[in-house]
């Protein structure tokens, strides 16, 4: 009888927890995943908060959009609630690390939202923008830090911060973060924290390298999955459009000119691509922004912000807002360009059909790019249906003035630039230059072109630029040595920081 019996509660024990209250969460937390609108945890959240609750090492396979950000902030901030001590000056009881600045804002804004109930504390910080508030930030100590590796760096070896005190670590999106160069960084960083620590590991994919890091960062972890980005784009429309490549840009406005295409992400291979192509459309009376790592980080932000917004209906963007940037209704991602890396493909068309919504995904290949396509078809396992349009001119065009015909004339019901009433609606801020043919340069102060002499590419943490003139660069130390991996930086004019604190 009594055996019968334990093997009863066993079967309930075997049962996954499918709401946030059995899980055992303190009420300031059930209170904000209420008023998130949070009813039921997530495969992710289902797998990971039960091992995380019990303190394990947690190796999580899983990408951004699962609802991973919660599946580990929820168990640590229900962890730091529970000690109830305060963080001391200059350090931080938990420690989130993103790849990109996006990311990090994203990750920090989750967290400041779970723990709005709470006193805890949690910052950002990245680079890109100035250190003074991220300092005073530091001083005061925090519940929880979220930030990129390089700028973290930076402030362990000027003294800011100090990581002995931290005793959870997640490392998100692990496998970007290999991407970008920052394992060397990452290292460095782990070796500040204690080993008395529980550390949560998440990436999307394991190649080799990221699984030497994560058995070296975890110890004994438990491991939970959940379904990969392809049964995400399983639910994306996709279509490639087989062009000649100077077709693209017309036949690229002859589709946004369709008002189907109501909040699209336009992808390109570079940066500078993507400014031509938000040229283009800007020309065409298409509103776009452009977002990648040439521009500054208000840019960026405002960028994503506008078309959050849906003030722009078009984001033109490098891959680096191909992975995390989580946006709703996205309704179509356009690849004018096909990635070199196949996988950056899913990733990107995971941007749209989000939250079980459907999707859309268009791919322009012009004939150098047809040994992309065959890989991404391996990848993906899967032949993207093609449509035949080479040796169209369609909207092929070469001017202008062509284009804006396009963007006009293709479109029924498509909004038509009226500069004068935008302008009205979004008067000029003070200092801001007019430039009559770019969207950007009306938002922001134009960027400074680099000087002769002057070095300006894209740094390869993604976090830093080198453009400054010399002047501004960072003053070399008093041993005339600059430490391992800093640069010069560049001070900006209009610091950004997202420091939020719980209530
Ligand atoms: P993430 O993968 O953490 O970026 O989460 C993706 C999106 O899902 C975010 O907008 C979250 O706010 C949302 N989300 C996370 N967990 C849940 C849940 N249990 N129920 C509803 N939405 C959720």
């Amino acid at each position: 009888m009594a055996s019968k019996a334990l093997e009863f509660l066993g079967f309930f024990e075997s049962l996954p927890l499918t709401n946030f209250a059995s899980m055992g969460f303190a009420q300031p937390l059930l209170r904000a995943l209420a008023e998130e609108g949070y009813e039921t945890p997530t495969p992710i959240q289902t797998k990971a908060i039960p091992v995380l609750m019990e303190g394990h090492d947690l190796l999580g396979i899983a990408q951004t959009g699962t609802g991973k950000t919660a599946a580990f902030s929820l168990p640590i901030l229900h962890a730091l609630l529970q000690d109830k001590t305060r963080p001391q000056p200059g350090t931080a009881r938990a420690l989130i690390l993103a790849p990109t600045r996006e990311l990090a804002a994203q990750i920090g804004e989750n967290v400041s939202n779970y723990a709005r109930h709470t006193r805890m504390t949690s910052a950002v910080i990245f680079g890109g923008v100035g250190y003074g508030p991220q300092m005073k930030a530091l001083r005061g100590g925090l519940d929880v830090l979220v930030a990129t590796p390089g700028r973290l760096i930076d402030h362990l070896e000027r003294g800011t911060v100090k990581l002995d005190k931290t005793t959870f670590v997640v490392l998100d999106e692990a496998d970007h973060m290999l991407d970008l160069g920052f394992v060397v960084p990452i290292r460095k960083i782990l070796a500040r924290l204690p080993k008395q620590r529980q550390s949560m590991f998440f990436s999307a994919t394991m190649p080799k390298e990221i699984g030497g890091l994560a058995n070296e960062m975890l110890t004994n972890p438990r491991q939970v999955a959940v379904a990969p980005v392809a049964t995400t784009a399983e639910r994306v429309d996709q279509k490639v459009y087989l062009v000649d490549g100077a077709a693209k840009r017309g036949l690229l406005v002859e589709l946004l000119a369709n008002p189907a295409f109501e909040r699209t992400i336009v992808f390109t291979r570079t940066k500078r691509g993507a400014d031509r192509v938000s040229q283009t459309l800007d020309e065409a009376g298409i509103s776009s922004a452009a977002i990648h790592g040439n521009k500054s980080q208000n840019q960026r932000q405002r960028a994503l912000d506008d078309f959050k917004a849906g003030k722009t209906r078009v984001l033109v963007a490098t891959d680096i807002a191909a992975r995390g940037i989580d946006i709703d209704s996205v309704t179509h991602v356009i690849n004018f360009e096909l990635p070199e890396v196949p996988e950056q493909y899913v990733h990107r068309i995971g941007r749209t059909a989000r939250a079980g919504a459907s999707g859309a995904a268009i791919a322009f290949c012009d004939a150098s790019e047809r040994g992309l396509l065959r890989d991404i078809e391996r990848v993906t396992r899967q032949q993207i249906p093609s449509v035949d349009k080479r040796g169209q001119k369609g909207a092929e065009v070469a001017s202008a003035t062509d284009l804006r015909a396009a963007g006009r004339n293709r479109s029924e019901g498509a909004q038509p630039h009226h500069r004068a009433r935008r302008d009205a609606a979004q008067p000029r801020r003070e200092g801001e230059r007019h430039h009559p043919n770019r969207n950007d340069a009306r938002k922001e102060p134009a960027e400074r072109r680099p000087q002769q002499g002057e070095r300006r590419f894209e740094p390869a943490q993604g976090e830093r630029r080198f453009d400054a003139p010399r002047g501004e660069q960072r003053a070399p130390r008093a041993d005339g040595q600059r430490p391992e991996g800093q640069r010069p930086f560049r001070k900006r004019q209009r610091p950004r920081f997202n420091a939020k604190s719980g209530a």
